[in-house]
């Protein structure tokens, strides 16, 4: 016999655990199904940066805040360990110091600009050294993506009679069944597809039309330092303005672009802009590149590696720069869009592509399409 649900979600990453956990605030039934053993994919390569601050004012920034909102919920309820940390900005030129200024007196985000003093009295890591001065933001968290999402996945499981299977690859869809590589097959009246980077396994056609492209990005994590600093601020440098939209239209980017591309056009060749979070335990995870569609390979490159270590000790002082780590992870992004939702022609849907910014987005967009689909919770 086939088991019945309500709700089935495809695939165990932060998307698809915020779509499960935002069905079962509203007493549905739901199963969810993860190919791999725990979440390998991009929710435990990442950060662990709530960020809200990369997101532009308006519906985004919102539903940023919301995912805060319910990301300290989970640690109200002791599912997560959620730090509110913070986060600042430096500006080690004068360019990327009238990106803040310009940037704060929208007065669109919650931020405040601070002196050179402010900035280093404030967080441990930042490097005083040609330091102009910092924008800080109280918004971020800090989580630990490697434990996040199967501690998630567990309280779904417990607290919410969510059926996880894990080790059960999906391989087909079809008018409200769903079928694994072993033969298993399940019926739900409702299904999300949230197979992250995989375009391939489940409707590649629709998938292969959508413009979502492939990146890769390469992380490092540093030794423990001989001091942590409790509740550290993330650290973004000023090349950092370049990649979140929020600072797009800062007059003064042009500036920092235009000094980019001619005095280190390597840094744009890699995607490269330096960001720096310090844990609990004193370690220090850093990145990040962006390699896009044919440009990624298996193999990771040392050349951007040295590249990061060579901006981020620019920008960031530490005691040990030892790297006890080094990965990559993959993410799916649109080009234009903050995140890839449709429904297909069966009626399913498929919510992939958060690009940089699942972690900050997932809770919100589920709760928003929940809100959508059935009403709150
Ligand atoms: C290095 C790096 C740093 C990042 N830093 C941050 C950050 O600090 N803050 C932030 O907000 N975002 C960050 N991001 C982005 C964020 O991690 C992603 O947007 C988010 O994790 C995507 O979540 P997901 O659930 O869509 O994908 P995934 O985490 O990849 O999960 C998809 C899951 O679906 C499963 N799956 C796929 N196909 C099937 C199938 N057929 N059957 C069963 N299971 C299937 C996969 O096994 C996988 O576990 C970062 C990303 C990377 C790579």
């Amino acid at each position: 016999m086939t088991d019945s649900y309500d709700v089935a979600v495809i695939g165990g990453g932060i998307v698809g655990l915020a779509h499960a956990w935002q069905a079962a605030r509203r007493k549905l039934r739901v199963l969810l199904l993860e190919r791999t053993l725990l979440a390998q994919g991009a929710s435990v390569r990442n950060f662990g940066m709530i960020w809200p601050i990369g997101q532009p004012a308006g519906e985004l920034y919102s539903l940023a805040l919301r995912s805060r909102d319910l990301w300290l919920e989970l640690h109200a309820q002791g599912v997560v360990e959620v730090e509110q940390c913070g986060a600042i900005h430096l500006a080690h030129h004068a360019d990327e110091m009238s990106v803040l200024q310009e940037f704060a007196d929208r007065r669109t985000h919650e931020c405040l600009l601070l002196t050179p003093t402010e900035v280093t009295e404030k967080s441990t890591l930042a490097n005083p050294e040609e330091l102009l001065g910092g924008l800080l933001s109280p918004t971020e968290l800090r989580v630990d993506p490697r434990t996040a999402s199967s501690q998630i996945a567990a309280w779904l499981a417990e607290c919410h009679n969510v059926a996880c299977r894990f080790e059960t690859p999906v391989i087909k869809v079809d008018v409200g069944r769903i079928t694994a590589a072993d033969g298993q097959n399940w019926h739900a009246d409702r299904i999300i597809v949230c197979s992250g980077s995989d375009l391939q396994t489940l409707y590649p056609d629709v998938l292969s039309h959508s413009g979502l492209q492939l990146c890769k990005l390469q992380m490092l994590r540093t030794v423990s330092q001989p001091s942590a600093q409790p509740g550290a601020p993330h650290i973004a440098s000023g090349l950092t303005l370049r990649h979140y939209t929020s600072f797009g239209d800062c007059p003064s980017l042009a500036a920092v672009r235009a000094r980019i591309q001619n005095d280190s056009p390597e840094l744009d060749r890699y995607g490269i802009h330096v960001m720096a979070s310090q844990r609990p335990a004193g370690d220090v995870i850093l990145g990040d590149s962006h390699e896009y569609g044919e440009d990624i390979t298996p193999f990771d490159k040392s050349e951007i590696d040295d590249l990061m270590l060579r901006e981020l000790q620019r920008v960031i002082r530490l005691k040990d720069w030892t790297i006890a780590e080094r990965w990559h992870g993959v993410y799916a992004k649109h080009p234009s869009m903050p995140v890839f939702e449709t429904v297909t022609d069966d009626g399913v849907h498929i919510v992939v592509g958060t690009g940089g910014a699942g972690m900050t987005l997932a809770f919100g967009l589920a709760d928003r399409a929940w809100r959508q689909w059935i009403g709150d919770s």
